[in-house]
């Protein structure tokens, strides 16, 4: 049974929305799930491929005017008892597959059917550095991808050359499978569901119709990307079979380590080295940031494993305004001490602060507590 989605829930639009909002909802929601980090996240996946469904329906007049009628867009159990053949394009996988159901329910000649299917889906992997991740990006990469043969036009032989009955099917195209009133017909493997074995394949392509062929892409990778977030360009993958719509192309975005900033989440983590003299006493300090360089204030009496969050600073928002923070963390550098005169100004120092340092003490503490 066909799950009965409702596509303009699924879009957040109302019935009778028009062209231009069913557009507008779709880029909306595209940017939040198009970028969908990975692992653990199949649900955002799932999602965004609900959403390039409900979109690829309602953004086709056909498509469309078909589910507002039928609920579904492919009818499948209505077609037990749809009358009238239904007259829809072609290259639609799942029309398809509802004419291999109207021909086996319906009693239809058996023969020439071929179903359509979506090509597959190109994966790869886009390394890029963090600074490009936050900011965005324009890459041109070269892939491989499967074309229709431009010799024998995708047919995998040459229409003049010979051919005999495919001898699985006797020339049917199907074969049943299983006994009566149950029996079943399956589309031929050996000739494609045409009945006929070409005995000449078109060399270009050796039969399959397809040959592969580099091409270059570009792709746009939006500002705030994080490691192991996907890029969908729908309808740039392989060619499909049977005039099929084309697969996507799925980006995995692999961000590299970047020698002084760490990122997690939208915040980018930065060591601050400061002499101890400047974390007991303040400092106005500059530290690099994705926009170039910034004033920090650094309060007198900061002690190492304290940060400084500036806020906005940080990696923009993907889905949603704004950035993260940028956060200091306060490396507490010691001179060594080899002068006397240095010496003996930090002897001075000791006398004036002879107890223990707080945190030794509470240490001391916890281990009295819990040996
Ligand atoms: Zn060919
Ligand atoms: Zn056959």
């Amino acid at each position: 049974m066909a799950s009965r989605k409702d596509y303009y829930d699924i879009l957040g639009i109302r019935r009778g929305a028009t062209e231009e909002e069913i557009e507008k909802a779709y880029q909306k929601l595209a940017r939040t799930y198009q970028t969908a980090p990975l692992p653990g996240n199949r649900t955002a996946d799932f999602r965004f491929k609900e959403i390039l469904e409900a979109y690829e329906i309602l953004s086709d007049k056909t498509r469309r005017e078909r589910y507002d009628r039928l609920g579904v867009d492919f009818p499948l159990q209505e077609s037990f008892w749809d009358e009238g053949p239904d007259e829809g394009d072609e290259d639609n996988s799942l029309e398809g597959f509802e004419d291999f159901w109207e021909q086996e329910f319906r009693g239809g000649t058996p023969g020439l059917f071929q179903v359509a299917e979506k090509g597959r889906d190109i994966h790869f992997t886009l390394e890029i550095d963090l600074v490009s991740a936050a900011r965005g990006v324009t890459r041109k990469v070269q892939i491989l991808k499967e074309n229709p043969c431009p010799v024998c036009g995708g047919e995998g032989f040459l229409a003049a050359g010979p051919r005999e009955v495919c001898g699985r099917c006797g020339g049917a195209g199907q074969i049943q499978v299983g006994l009566a009133p149950s029996a079943f017909a399956l589309g031929c493997e050996r000739c494609g569901g045409t009945g006929r074995i070409f005995l000449q394949p078109c060399k270009t392509c050796s039969g399959k119709g397809r040959v592969q062929q580099s091409a270059w892409v570009s792709i746009s990778v939006p500002p705030g990307v994080d490691d192991r977030c996907r890029l969908y360009l729908c309808r740039m993958g392989h060619e499909g079979k049977n005039g099929g719509p084309r697969g996507d192309l799925v980006a995995e975005i692999r961000v590299k380590k970047h020698p002084i900033w760490e990122r997690r989440g939208e915040d980018l983590y930065l060591e601050l080295p400061l002499a101890f003299w400047e974390a007991a006493l303040g400092a106005e300090v500059e530290v690099p940031s994705l926009e170039g360089k910034i004033k920090v204030k650094v309060p007198p009496g900061i002690q190492g494993g304290e940060e400084i969050r500036i806020p906005q600073e940080g990696v923009p928002r993907l889905a949603g305004d704004g950035r993260g923070d940028l956060v200091l963390c306060p490396q507490i550098w010691v001179p060594r001490i080899v002068d006397k005169e240095s010496r003996e100004l930090l002897e001075g120092l000791r006398h004036r602060f002879p107890a223990h340092p707080a945190g030794r003490e509470r240490v001391q503490r916890k281990l009295e507590r819990d040996p």
